[in-house]
């Protein structure tokens, strides 16, 4: 059974880089036919909103990344203190109390010497009566993890391969605030343990919290925290993602660092975002594939690659353009102009980048349209073309058929001043579909129009 999940923070919109975990996430877990969880990292009371929280599930409903299960870690804090209570029991976390300007000044002397700024562990060093002191004084303690500098951390990371860390060059971290409120890396590995998580896939960015994370993991499980009714000892299989980044190293302001909100009012389909964010820095071809039953079955970690992936508006705007001429009428209909039917999407879908646009060109069949000036000679070529136009299964082949036999014309000659005449245009949809949806009567008309 896989089970994987998407752990957005509700302190901001969803941007590229989480829509793009999201993806993953979700692919991988709708490839394994397994469980794809949205969780909400909420610890942060300060900074989390709830209007994000309904923004994230907008957007992701907009994408179509269904979830099977939504958890909020407000709503698990009792396992969070179940959890400090086990380790606490076995020395694995223990109080500090400096404040943040002693840790600044600390870090500053290390890197002033040249030394790696990780922390020192006076908190674990202060006997109980400097605790006690302390504790008197109206001073709270922050916690913190103890890594075990025993032994390597290692693990086997699906996309970068071997990893190996040296606890010993990483700080205890803080895991619990001295409000009592909790920081990101335990509830986490909590959470990961209690949900049954079975892949974790998330930016390189986490790559370290990954190391500590592993052995908050192995050190609950020593202390028989296991998920609620299971004696499970399983860490989740880790996979860390190479960052995104726009096409001048950082992340364009248009797109790239905007949410969903932007490629909608930018007329971007979420099949286009899917179809790029879903290949996009793997040895994959990025394709304009609007099925995603396709992108889901081709999902590979293994074409993942380790280099930072480039996120291109001009990538995204070539892709859209190339989905949307393929999105069948019903996944429009709501978007187009009345009157519009299946028939004319059909005709006009080829000449869009944006959904939005089938407006404009609706307007050359309903009108009015705005001739060019024709020369004499064009004008009694559509005065011919008046008198030859019959309406049968395809006037425009029998129109231009009757007009090769009866004039000198043929290509450019032929058929531009008939699509200028009937469009107003030198360039657009393809002219035997066209003229059915401009009708007979109209048709004649702006004939009749061009050749007077
Ligand atoms: N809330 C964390 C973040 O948004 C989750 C990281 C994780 O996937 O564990 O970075």
């Amino acid at each position: 059974m896989t089970i994987t999940r998407f752990a957005p923070s509700p302190t901001g919109r969803l941007h590229v880089g989480n829509i793009r975990t999201a993806l993953h996430n979700w692919m991988m877990a709708r490839q394994a036919g397994g469980t794809f969880i949205l969780r909400i990292d909420d610890t942060d009371a300060e900074r989390s909103r709830e209007e994000f929280v309904d923004a994230i599930r907008t957007d992701l409903i907009w994408l179509g990344l269904d979830w099977d299960c939504e958890e909020r870690q407000s709503a698990r804090l009792g396992r969070y203190q179940a959890a400090f209570d086990a380790l606490r029991a076995v020395g694995r976390i223990y109080p500090c109390y400096e404040t943040a300007q002693e840790l600044d000044v600390k870090r500053k002397i290390q890197l002033s010497r040249g030394l790696p700024p990780i922390y020192d562990r006076a908190g674990l060093k202060l006997t109980d009566a400097e605790r006690a002191a302390r504790e008197t004084e109206g001073q709270a303690p922050h916690w913190r993890f103890l890594l075990d500098h025993a032994e390597p951390i290692t693990w086997e990371d699906g996309i970068r391969g071997a990893q190996k860390f040296d606890p010993a060059q990483l700080s205890d971290p803080v895991i619990r605030r001295a409000d009592g409120s909790w920081l990101y890396m335990m509830p986490s590995a909590v959470d990961d343990i209690d949900m049954g998580i079975t892949q974790v896939l998330r930016g390189e960015d986490h790559v370290s919290n990954t190391a500590v994370q592993i052995q908050i993991f192995t050190a609950l499980f020593a202390a028989a925290f296991n998920a609620a009714g299971s004696a499970a000892k399983r860490l989740p299989a880790f996979a860390h993602e190479a960052l995104l980044v726009g096409r001048e190293g950082k992340l364009s302001k248009r797109l790239g660092s905007l949410g969903c909100d932007a490629f909608r009012t930018s007329g971007v389909e979420p099949e286009a975002i899917i179809a790029l964010l879903a290949r996009l820095g793997t040895s994959q071809p990025v394709e304009p594939i609007a099925d995603r039953a396709a992108l889901v079955s081709s999902f590979d970690l293994t074409s993942f690659g380790r280099a930072p992936a480039k996120f291109d508006d001009e990538d995204l705007e070539r892709l859209n353009a190339a989905i949307v001429h393929q999105l069948p009428f019903e996944a429009v209909a709501g978007r187009l102009p009345d009157g519009m039917d299946a028939a004319g999407w059909h005709a006009i879908r080829p000449n869009l980048a944006h959904v939005g646009e089938a407006e404009e060109w609706w307007r050359l069949v309903t009108g009015p349209i705005i001739q060019p000036g024709f020369t004499p000679d064009d004008k009694a070529f559509l005065a011919k073309a008046g008198s030859l136009l019959t309406w049968g299964q395809d006037p425009w082949g029998q129109l231009t058929g009757a007009l090769k036999e009866a004039t000198d014309r043929k290509g450019r000659a032929l058929f531009l001043p008939l699509r200028q005449a009937l469009t107003g245009m030198d360039h657009g949809p393809d002219m035997s579909e066209l003229l059915p949806l401009i009708g007979e009567l109209e048709t004649r008309e702006r004939l009749a129009q061009a050749a007077a």
